[in-house]
């Protein structure tokens, strides 16, 4: 299944499978893209390597566990503001007090009824993206529009083929951000799919000639050695 570049990212880190699934299973059918990780250390190679919009991290796991996880996300600046919600199989106050001194955004109880837990991670989501209710992204004097699937820049259409319109959401997403070729390759065309990485320049270099065709400056970066930004 391939899903939006715009779909909000959740990185799951929980030990117990039938729990991680279900969950994963529900956020998925909210249109949410996930990615899940089953222990301490697997979840930090995830945040490194595909920064989430929202962190669902139990607290008890085996190898790193959820308190140090946060703590070591708090201590970097990149990472000091990623919503953080913890699950708990602890109803203990003093628990739920020392999850939010750790630095944790919201703390839900097992069990939970995934609703409500559904619900916290669109509260959290709402606070870092407020982009993602509208479905419409702006960039300077470009804005997309990811329900009629219509750009434009300074108010005039441009004509975008739909892999430049998904790879454009994808950089619009988070302005400034430089994306490697093999993130582009996740996002834009899919885990699953073969796809050499030159072909990302070859459809970038579409999409600056489409973003430029009426005027302006080129909004792209290339990053040597690092990949492509906007802004
Ligand atoms: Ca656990």
């Amino acid at each position: 299944m391939s899903q939006s570049p715009l779909a909000p990212h959740v990185l799951l880190v929980e030990d117990e499978p039938a729990q991680r699934e279900m969950l994963a299973y529900n956020l998925q059918a909210e249109g949410f893209r996930v990615t899940q990780a089953s222990d301490g250390d697997e979840g930090l190679s995830c945040l490194r390597d595909d920064p989430p919009d929202v962190l669902v991290l139990d607290w008890m796991l085996p190898g790193v566990s959820g308190i140090e996880i946060c703590r070591r996300l708090r201590a970097r600046p990149e990472t000091r503001s990623l919503p953080v919600i913890m699950l708990s199989a602890r109803s203990e106050e003093v628990d739920r007090v020392r999850g939010l001194e750790i630095g944790a955004d919201d703390y839900v109880t097992k069990p939970y009824a995934v609703a409500e837990l559904l619900a916290r991670v669109r509260a959290q989501l709402r606070r870092v993206r407020p982009s993602t209710v509208g479905q419409v992204l702006e960039y300077a004097d470009i804005v997309l529009d990811a329900e009629t699937h219509r750009v434009t820049r300074s108010g005039q259409l441009l004509k975008l083929g739909p892999t430049e319109f998904r790879l454009l959401a994808a950089l619009m997403e988070k302005p400034g951000r430089v994306w490697s070729r093999e993130q582009l390759l996740d996002r834009v065309w899919g885990r699953d799919i073969f796809v050499d990485t030159r072909t990302v320049d070859v459809h970038v270099g579409r999409l600056r000639k489409a973003l430029m065709a009426l005027g302006g400056d080129d909004p792209l970066r290339t990053v040597r050695g690092a990949g492509y930004a906007i802004g």
